[in-house]
């Protein structure tokens, strides 16, 4: 495995720290970057290269020049998979990127497979993470298969579906009353004591280059043409910040020479800290007070991230947008009963979102935009069924 890492940058402050050894957030509480050279890398291989799989390595894991990972033997084969695009509307340039398709069926697997990896090669034995239920699942897998221990804390009322699928996956699981901030105040709490390597969103530097892969994928099935628009369920934002550093990767090597995605991120009108920062033209985020919102994927009250997620979406001429959960509710359900689409309330609220922007204009319909399915929808409790047959 050719590894172009060249070390870890605060992402604030900009000082380096090593990437042999273990780390989490800066000396300053902020998240790490890593950094790679890119000119060596240049000078190494084609963007050909780098989109060919001469490795046979599985989904995400073949884009290893842009990855973290030393050696080959450290990738965790649980049958990724690129995932599709599918359209899902009467719009030709509306695609949703169907992240329900990966193992564990959530797009958490791309950044803890890229973090548990890593937590092997650094020689970590146990990993506790906080979580709304997915990132938890995640976990569980890739440290089961890779014989590592983990302990996932999640908030009472996550989907009992994520409760469960993180416990039989080997994850010594609890449940919490409170909400994902105070399973990481716990988390913080017990670490020392306990031996726990903590990997929260953001709070190590490998999550982020797994959700990285996002932006390479779209970039390849694009054709190295990015499409106009993305549009994506922000929690803590990985993905968000991840495709942007992706895209400024590849641009830097050259490999594409398009405009940039305006990025959208989208959240509930119940838990919005972003959004009111945004419209409040704050570097930073407030957190949201009695956060509650349907969609728990995206029920993060206040995000490490905040001032990357906000940066990014000013850089790239995106914005950000509230949806109410009953909008997010009814297009779930449209997806499914118009479209044949199943998507987690998190997808459904990315449409939502699409057609906010649409109507304040600050988007067309004939522009190529993604949306993020990042569940599957079988995840998620759905209305009962009643219907009573006449057999006559
Ligand atoms: C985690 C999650 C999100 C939010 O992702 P971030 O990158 O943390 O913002 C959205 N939807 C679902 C289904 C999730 O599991």
């Amino acid at each position: 495995m050719s590894n172009f890492v060249t070390h870890l940058e605060c992402s604030k402050a900009g000082d380096c720290y090593d990437h042999e050894e273990i780390n989490n957030l800066s000396k300053i509480n902020k998240p790490l970057f890593v950094k790679y050279d890119l000119e060596r890398l240049k000078n190494s291989y084609t963007r050909e290269d780098f989109v060919n799989d001469f490795s046979s390595l599985p989904g995400f894991w073949k884009y290893q020049y842009l990855l973290p990972l030393k050696n080959k033997s450290s990738v965790i084969d649980l049958g990724e998979v690129i995932t599709p695009l599918v359209r899902i509307s009467k719009y030709e340039n509306l695609f949703m990127k169907d992240e329900g398709r990966l193992p564990t069926g959530s797009f958490k697997a791309r950044g803890l497979a890229l973090g548990v990896a890593r937590a092997k090669e650094l020689g970590i034995k146990k990993i506790a993470i906080p979580t709304n239920g997915n990132a938890g699942a995640a976990l569980a897998a890739y440290a089961t298969a890779s014989g590592i221990e983990s302990f996932v804390f999640c908030p009472k009322d996550t989907p009992s579906i994520n409760i469960k699928e993180a416990e039989i996956q080997g994850a010594k699981t609890f449940t919490i009353d409170g909400l994902i901030n105070d399973c990481g105040l716990i988390i913080a709490k017990h670490k020392e004591k306990e031996g726990w390597f903590d990997i929260s969103t953001m709070k190590e530097p490998y999550r982020l280059e797994g959700k990285k892969t996002m932006g390479f994928e779209l970039a390849e099935q694009f054709n190295w043409q990015l499409p106009k628009n993305i549009f994506y369920p922000t929690g803590g934002g990985t993905g968000l910040i991840g495709m942007w550093k992706a895209f400024n990767e590849l641009k830097k090597l050259h490999w594409i020479d398009c405009d940039l995605p305006k990025m959208f991120a989208v959240q509930s009108s119940s838990c919005a800290p972003i959004v009111k920062a945004f419209d409040q033209e704050l570097d930073y985020a407030n957190p949201w007070p009695n956060a509650k919102t349907l969609a728990s994927g995206i029920r993060v009250p206040e995000a490490v991230g905040d001032f990357l997620i906000l940066k990014t979406i000013r850089e790239s001429n995106g914005h950000a947008l509230a949806v109410d959960d009953q909008e997010i509710i009814e297009e779930r359900d449209n997806l499914a009963n118009k479209y044949g689409f199943l998507s987690c309330p998190e997808g459904a609220a990315t449409l939502a979102g699409y057609n906010k922007a649409l109507q304040l204009g600050l988007i067309d319909s004939n522009e190529t935009t993604v949306l993020f399915n990042c569940a599957t929808g079988l995840k998620y409790p759905m209305p009962e069924v009643n219907n009573k047959f006449n057999d006559q």
